[in-house]
């Protein structure tokens, strides 16, 4: 039976939640991009953690310029400088840097290009307004407050902010151990002679271990396996004493040399589902003792689309990932007509572009065949077209998915 690419979603989902996340470790702020928070981070301080100029200028108080608008400087007060001592007398002002302590007093801090310099000192141009131009204690960041949420994934800007706070260490989800191998007889590793006239190049565990690596995981490459359930099976079971994960490339089909089937039924558990998508029918999930077992098909497109529709959200989940959604969609007008057959779910290569008019439009990147690795090399979007949807014509709105970070 075939299953919808929701439900196999939903069943991806109910697999993995029998897994059991990885340990934790120490990390410095440094090595901790990309990784994934452990506990919750909290602030140890207050963002500003002073009252602060928002300018250079001059630091005032009201009652001050409400006598007279010319006030004489009484002092000067730069980034860093300590103002517990300073002295500061009625009827003037201080001239202040952009973020130097604001002293008690100041209501306000009038920005230089607002005054003038006179005889009498500094003439204030505009009104001045109670709180103008300063940076209140805690406006950023409060004392003790979530600044980054448990099974977050860390980005430039959220560790810039811990900067900020001077943490320099953090606890997160060591990474995901993943086994992979390619099976068939007919494939050659990249960097050798092809073997004969029947050999191909293993390009899948290339791109598998590039894809691995761009979602942060280590990797145990059991390179290529032949054809032989008794090779394989040996792979599998290696593996699974290694890894969280294993991912294999081929025969996971019903072709009479896709032994993975056998293998995986003799060590553990295995569900091998017909998915109603193009590309990518077949899909194995299983569970090898404590690992997850993910069989992709081996047709070049077929293996990077399941991988990044179904084995991606896997990984992220994985890796102590919550809340991650990995897909921006919407829908535009296509630009071309577009083949499709009714009863699958199309994740056709697109291009997304600016027509003339300026309005986004979406075309196709050619033959569209699982063996076609142009189609993908040219796109920088999927085409989602609905199972029940049959041939689209130009003009006609579809859904297009922009690729994510793992596929640029
Ligand atoms: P399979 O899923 O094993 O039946 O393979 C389907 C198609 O993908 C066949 O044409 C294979 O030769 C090809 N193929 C299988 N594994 C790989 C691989 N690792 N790299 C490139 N092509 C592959
Ligand atoms: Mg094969």
């Amino acid at each position: 039976m075939l299953l919808t690419f929701e439900q196999a979603k939903q069943k991806i989902l109910q697999a993995v939640s029998s897994i059991k996340l990885p340990n934790c470790e120490q990390v410095s702020l440094l090595d901790s991009l990309d990784r994934i928070t452990a506990k919750p981070v909290i602030s140890p301080m207050n963002v500003p953690s002073f009252d602060n100029s928002a300018m250079d200028g001059y630091a005032v108080r009201l009652s001050d310029i409400e006598h007279a608008k010319n006030l004489p400087v009484a002092g000067v007060i730069y980034a860093g400088d300590d103002v517990d001592n300073l002295h500061w007398p009625k009827g003037t002002c201080l001239r202040i840097m952009t973020g130097a302590v604001l002293p008690n007093e100041a209501d306000a801090v009038v920005m230089q290009e607002q005054t003038e310099k006179s005889d009498f000192g500094i003439r204030f141009l505009n009104e001045v307004k109670s709180g103008d131009n300063i940076r209140r204690c805690g406006e950023d960041i409060k004392k003790d407050a979530i600044i980054v949420e448990c099974g977050t994934k860390l980005t430039i800007p959220t560790l810039s902010t811990l900067a900020t706070l001077g943490i320099n260490q953090l606890t997160v989800f060591k990474k995901l151990n993943v086994a992979i191998f390619s099976t068939g007889n007919e494939l050659t590793s990249i960097g050798e002679p092809l073997s004969n006239n029947a050999s191909i190049y293993d390009s899948n565990r290339f791109t598998l271990r590039l894809l691995l690596q761009k979602l942060n995981c280590e990797i145990i490459d059991f390179g290529i396996i032949p054809d032989d359930p008794m090779q394989i099976k040996q792979a599998l079971s290696n593996a699974a004493k290694q890894a969280n994960l294993i991912i294999t490339s081929g025969g996971v089909s019903v072709g009479d040399a896709d032994y993975t089937k056998m293998a995986l039924e003799q060590l553990g558990e295995i569900d091998f589902w017909k998915i109603a998508i193009k590309p990518g029918k077949p899909f194995a999930l299983g569970k090898i003792g404590d690992a997850l077992f993910c069989g992709l098909p081996g047709n070049p497109v077929s293996t990077l689309v399941t991988f990044y529709q179904l084995v991606q959200p896997i990984i992220l989940t994985l890796s102590g990932q919550q809340r991650s959604s990995i897909n921006t969609s919407f829908t535009v007008k296509t630009a071309c007509d577009l083949k499709k057959s009714i009863g699958r779910m199309d994740f056709q290569r697109g291009k997304l572009y600016l027509d003339d008019q300026g309005e986004l439009a979406v075309t196709t990147t050619g033959q569209q065949g699982s063996h076609i690795t142009q189609s993908f090399n040219r796109a920088n979007c999927f085409i989602l077209l609905e199972q029940e949807r049959g041939n689209v014509k130009k003009g006609e709105r579809v859904t297009v998915e922009l690729f994510n970070a793992l596929l640029k």
